[in-house]
């Protein structure tokens, strides 16, 4: 009697998590995903960017046959390494172009996310216009009626929030989109991811976030490995935030590797993301000029994390479940 009970409360557990995981989904450029199917990630690359303006970037620069030809073969490279998906961080008025991810996730087999929001980083030189004269509500409307009717005529719909502020104390067009991403995020449930750096703005945009109501964990502080102290990152991940080392090159390994084993003895291994912040076919160079690929992490960090005494388990978490959990489709609220 008492194993039948056993076998059926398992039974009863294991239907449960069955249905939670079908729930949770991820927003690919080819249509939603059960989370769990997002596989080994590289949770920020880009495969283009156009760095001419938000006045003059659009379909026009780029030839999508030849972009196609220079990045298909970095795909393929990674998606034989194991990866597949990959979360293109480009954002509108900056070379994001919904079709030619579709083409470049057909062609290659990899899964890839695309994002809406925009880059108010680098003196606001990629936010369009109306961005300057809209309100954080207007902005944010155009966001959700992508996120709710897709990108454009192209059938694409967005996996994420894509903004980005500069390396300072916050100024107004930085908080603009960060409020507009905010009233998005409550509305669509994709998770923020905010182009930050260091630790002052970092903060600033969470004390946002609570304004809104929004929980910390509905924000990747990206290119979190530009503020030096530690500690910083660890307070902010003690609060739910997403932490992103994410421009991973050789010169950096020493770091990355004494703040991942940081964060493993703090128990903070599960709000750690690790990826390139590489590519990317550049319109108006020749050939879309030298194109970085994506498989440094594989080849030197992990590698370096095994023989730091980290164990497949947490490189799966890293790599597997932790893009599943930030990436998944989720109101996060306080
Ligand atoms: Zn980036």
């Amino acid at each position: 009697m008492t194993k039948i009970k056993v076998i059926l409360s398992l039974f009863v557990f294991l239907l449960l998590i069955s249905c939670n995981n079908k729930e949770a989904q991820i927003i690919t450029v080819n249509g939603k995903i059960p989370a769990s199917e997002i596989g080994k990630t590289l949770h920020h690359e880009h495969l283009l960017v156009d760095f001419i303006g938000a006045d003059s970037t659009g379909y026009h620069r780029w030839d999508k046959d030849k972009v196609v030809e220079k990045v298909l073969p970095y795909l393929i490279e990674i998606k034989k390494l194991g990866y597949k998906t990959l979360v293109e961080c480009t954002p509108e008025y900056l070379g994001r172009d919904p079709e030619l991810l579709k083409i470049l996730s057909e062609k290659s087999g990899i899964q890839i996310i695309t994002n809406v929001g925009y880059y108010s980083a680098v003196g606001a030189r990629f936010i369009p216009k109306h961005g300057f004269t809209e309100t954080a509500e207007e902005l944010a409307k155009r966001w959700i009626y992508q996120a709710k009717n897709g990108i454009e005529k192209s059938g694409v719909y967005p996996g994420f929030i894509k903004i980005a502020v500069e390396r300072k104390p916050l100024e107004a067009i930085n908080r603009k989109v960060v409020e507009a991403a905010c009233i998005t995020h409550k509305e669509t449930g994709l998770v923020n991811m905010s182009h930050t750096g260091f630790a002052v703005p970092a903060f600033q945009q969470i004390d946002i976030l609570k304004e809104f109501g929004v929980h910390p964990s509905a924000f990747i502080w990206t290119h979190a490995h530009n503020e030096k102290d530690f500690n910083k990152a660890v307070k902010a991940a003690k609060m739910g935030v997403w932490i992103a080392y994410d421009n991973f090159k050789p010169e950096r390994l020493e770091r990355f590797v004494e703040f991942s084993l940081l964060m493993k003895k703090e128990g903070l291994l599960n709000k750690l993301l690790f990826s390139h912040d590489a590519g990317w076919y550049k319109p108006g160079q020749p050939d879309g000029g030298i194109f970085r690929g994506f498989t440094e992490i594989e080849g030197l960090l992990i590698p370096a994390l095994l023989e730091n005494n980290f164990t497949q388990d947490d490189i799966d978490l890293l790599f597997i479940q932790n893009p599943a959990e930030a990436f998944k489709v989720k109101i996060r609220l306080i």
